[in-house]
């Protein structure tokens, strides 16, 4: 070692080192001119923003967004301003790209391709993790565990460092044999026909060629490929990589008549030696495994050693082969093979104490914790146990922390409400802390009460302080006044946004006049009273014992707003999911008044002749629907291109302009305006369309023109916009008015359905509905439909939901938003905790008797009031 220090003592003393004479030299020869490199660095230094110049993505008018890293910024706006695309489609999807260029084709074929943003630069871009909220929906088999990545950890100790069961024998534990032995037990079970074999390859996607000439160099004449006898010399062709295969090498073939037993020992030797202490005899009539490290003592028989593919319920090889790893036969009763268990019976005789992996996966992370606590190791397997916990234990420490104690690893995720899931995916990108790195979160605290927000936002305190820099994306007043620095898109939605109207401290925003959205946080919006019936006819619940419910009666007042509050997993999803819907869905459209489901009896003093659940699932799942399509108001607009001079004239009638099957559409794109392009390594990419330039119709079709616009041209309009131009078309206008009343009027009329958060699809739901006609007595069940929805805009929600009501229908909301809990006419409050804290009615009256409630809603509405 010639030297080692700060550089300014490196090249202090350049002596002997031929790398510090070099940097002098450099040093001095740079001095006259002002180094750019250095002066960039300090520059660097000195700016810690990202800065985007030049932003003109969808809606943004060429601006320039200052972004400053290491704080919690919050991105806010009304809906449609502009925020997703700055966060998302620019910072995100430019992380991302940058990324993906290092990738290699083949793994960037399985990344949906991402288009460069329409910016002129971009600095200070650090790798970025998005938590998006639709874009992380769990799939079939998705539980906490694997969600959350605790249970992969978990499969990875259990595969390490459990102890083995035969499942034959539950009692007895996997033990080691001599090689003496095991040559005894061959002897025991061959005949005239016997080969010995070592297990090489198990169960493992390749084309693992090395494997077949590692054979040919070690002179093995018999390999077993998938079953098959074949020489490895004569093995040409490769193995289909992207399936499983099990190769083993055929040590020795005799019969059992004529061995010499010290030479059957060798064999063993060489067997167990290539096998990992494993090897497999075959005879005519049957095949057994026996093990060095691995057999069970009362049957010999032998084990592999387990690998963690054993225990995912995920994989062929360790999955329930009744089952595939629901753990649920076609009833969704428990799996009469696995007991719910999930995995085959390998998996589940590997013991940790005197639980298996599933046993433990029943445990809340607290409860994990505490179990993972009591386990104590011997020497060898200490330090495996050691690093894999350290991983696990901070997995199950960040779920405790974001209230989750009350799930366990093994619950299903596609029965979790929206703030759960919403946690656990908040949990998931915050579990391995890393640190330079830009998080956006997408309206963290959405479907979560108060309460859990405030637990949520403590962790997004904690990363930043642990080195990151963080983006909220809000419209929750308790998330922004909590951030450290406001950005503001706007002033309103699609044309009208894409301007920055406030940036700077969230002191100086509280004060500014000008931002839309200081000002609603500061006034409460006028919102409508709610009101106190004194013989509203009501709907009464007994015996409700779905999921956490203890077996809970109640009664809700009907032809009234009534909100279901209550901290997160308090049963409220399970009390309007799980029974109300449930329970009266099956008998929707005919005119009832009593159910009963699984015990629970439910009654209603009126008749109920339809029930209508308004969820957040995406609107028209083809590529063709849209606003325009979905509101049905198209039609009515292609009567009115017909009914132009110049349509009649040219004889034109209104399906001619349909851009799903007209004779006007474009040919070429068929009306979508987009061509798919095919590409060789990357996924297929659409481009806009050459022959009518992104317009969907053919010249002859555009050249008819409604007060100057062509079909083209009304298909870009904002629904704002069109709204006022069809001013005088009364069921045009009508529908159009509801969605802009309900803040969706930045959306444009022919923008692809598919592009709809579940926020906006769920709000399209509610204006299709407002906007049909009146069929008897509907109950409405919604969830959350604040989520995404702007301060300012609720009020104009509640409105509508109100005006369900004076139509004589009934309106059920799962809500957290304090406006809409102030303005029902009834609330009821679930809790008083979550899981088996919950599940039942600590408060049912008016908002204004819950303030003097001590319960944790009333509380809080007590201290804001
Ligand atoms: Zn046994
Ligand atoms: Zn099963
Ligand atoms: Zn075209």
């Amino acid at each position: 070692l010639l030297k080692a220090g700060s550089v300014e003592s490196f090249i202090s003393e350049p002596a002997n080192s031929y790398t510090a004479k070099y940097l002098v030299e450099y040093l001095n020869r740079k001095k006259s001119q002002a180094s750019p490199i250095i002066s960039h660095l300090k520059q660097d230094l000195a700016d810690k923003s990202l800065s985007i110049r030049g932003a003109r993505e969808h809606n943004l008018k060429n601006i320039d967004i200052n972004i400053p890293l290491d704080k919690i910024v919050a991105l806010i706006g009304v809906s449609g301003s502009g925020k997703s695309s700055i966060a998302k489609d620019i910072i995100y999807s430019e992380g991302q790209r940058r990324y993906l260029d290092c990738l290699s084709p083949y793994a960037r074929q399985f990344i949906k391709e991402l288009k460069k943003p329409d910016i002129d630069g971009i600095q200070n871009l650090k790798p970025t993790i998005c938590v998006y909220q639709h874009t992380f929906q769990p799939g079939h088999l998705s539980t906490v565990g694997t969600m959350s990545e605790a249970y992969n950890f978990l499969r990875l100790l259990y595969s390490k460092t459990a102890d083995q069961y035969c499942p034959d024998h539950p009692k007895e534990k996997i033990s080691a044999l001599s090689a003496e032995a095991i040559r005894d037990a061959v002897l025991e079970l061959s005949d005239s026909q016997t080969r010995i074999l070592a297990p090489i390859v198990k169960l493992k996607k390749g084309s693992h060629r090395q494997i077949f000439e590692r054979a040919v160099r070690s002179e093995i004449n018999e390999v077993r490929v998938d079953g098959l006898f074949v020489r490895p010399s004569d093995f040409h062709y490769d193995l289909e990589k992207n399936k499983v295969h099990s190769i083993d090498y055929v040590i020795a073939r005799f019969n059992k008549d004529r061995i010499d037993k010290d030479m059957l020992l060798d064999a063993t030797r060489q067997a167990l030696a290539l096998g990992g202490g494993t090897l497999i005899v075959h005879t005519k009539n049957s095949e057994e495994v026996l093990s060095a490290e691995r057999t069970c003592p009362r049957c010999n028989r032998g084990f592999f050693k387990p690998d963690p593919e054993d225990l995912s319920f995920h994989s062929k090889r360790g999955a329930c082969s009744r089952c595939h790893g629901s753990g649920l036969d076609k009833k969704g009763a428990p799996c009469p093979s696995c007991k719910g268990a999930r995995l085959n019976t390998l998996g589940r005789h590997l013991r940790l104490a005197d639980k298996n992996i599933y046993e433990a996966s029943l445990l809340g992370p607290q409860d994990l914790r505490d179990f993972l606590q009591t386990l104590s190791f011997d020497s060898r397997t200490s330090k495996i146990a050691q690093s894999i916990m350290k991983e696990l234990l901070s997995k199950l420490d960040i779920l405790s922390k974001m209230g989750l104690d009350y799930l366990n690893l093994n619950r299903d995720c596609q029965t979790l409400s929206g703030g759960e899931l919403q946690r656990l995916r908040l949990a998931a990108a915050m579990g391995s802390p890393l640190s330079g790195v830009l998080y956006i979160f997408d309206e963290p605290s959405a479907g979560l009460h108060p309460i859990d927000n405030l637990k949520v936002l403590e962790e997004i305190r904690e990363l930043k302080n642990s080195g990151n820099s963080v983006i909220i994306i809000e419209h929750d007043a308790q998330s922004i006044l909590s951030s450290e620095y406001v950005i503001e898109v706007g002033p309103g939605g699609g044309t009208e946004g894409g301007h920055i109207v406030f940036e700077g401290s969230v002191e100086a925003f509280k004060k500014d006049l000008n931002s839309i959205s200081s000002r609603a946080m500061r006034e409460s919006a006028a919102l409508p009273p709610s009101r106190i019936q004194s013989e509203a006819p009501l709907l009464s619940i007994q015996n409700a014992s779905k999921n956490n419910l203890k077996n809970i009666n109640l009664e809700l007042p009907l032809a009234s707003l009534v909100v279901v509050a209550g901290v997160s997993g308090a049963g409220k999803s399970s009390l309007v999911h799980g029974v109300i819907s449930k329970a009266i869905v099956p008998g929707k459209n005919k005119s009832l008044d009593t159910w009963e489901m699984n015990g629970t009896k439910l009654k209603s003093s009126i008749n109920i002749d339809r029930v209508l659940l308004i969820d957040q699932k995406p609107i028209g799942l083809n590529s063709r629907s849209t606003p325009a399509s979905y509101l049905g108001i198209w039609d009515h607009m292609r009567n009115v291109f017909a009914s132009t001079l110049e349509a009649k004239t040219r004889g034109l009638s209104a399906s001619y302009f349909s851009y799903n099957t007209g004779k006007g559409r474009c040919p070429d794109c068929k009306g979508l305006g987009l061509q798919k392009l095919e590409m060789s390594f990357l996924p297929d990419a659409s481009i806009i369309c050459d022959s009518c330039n992104g317009q969907r119709f053919t010249d002859d079709a555009l050249l008819v023109k409604f007060k100057d616009l062509s079909v083209s041209d009304v298909l870009n309009l904002t629904l704002e916009e069109a709204r006022a131009l069809f001013s005088h078309h009364r069921k045009i206008h009508h529908a159009l008015h509801n969605a802009c009343e309900l803040g969706l009027g930045y959306l444009t009329l022919g923008q692809s359905s598919a592009t709809l958060s579940g926020g906006e699809s769920q709000r399209m739901k509610l204006v299709a509905e407002l906007s049909g006609s009146q069929r008897g007595h509907t109950l409405y069940l919604l969830d959350e439909p604040t989520t995404g929805l702007h301060k300012s805009d609720v009020a104009r929600l509640i409105k509508t939901l109100r005006s369900l009501v004076d139509h004589n229908n009934s309106v059920i909301i799962i809500e957290h938003e304090e406006d809409i809990i102030r303005s029902a006419d009834h609330v009821l409050e679930l809790g008083p905790g979550a899981g088996d804290e919950g599940g039942r009615v600590i408060f049912s009256g008016s908002p204004k008797l819950l303030q003097k409630a001590k319960t944790p809603w009333g509380s809080l509405l007590k201290s804001r009031s």
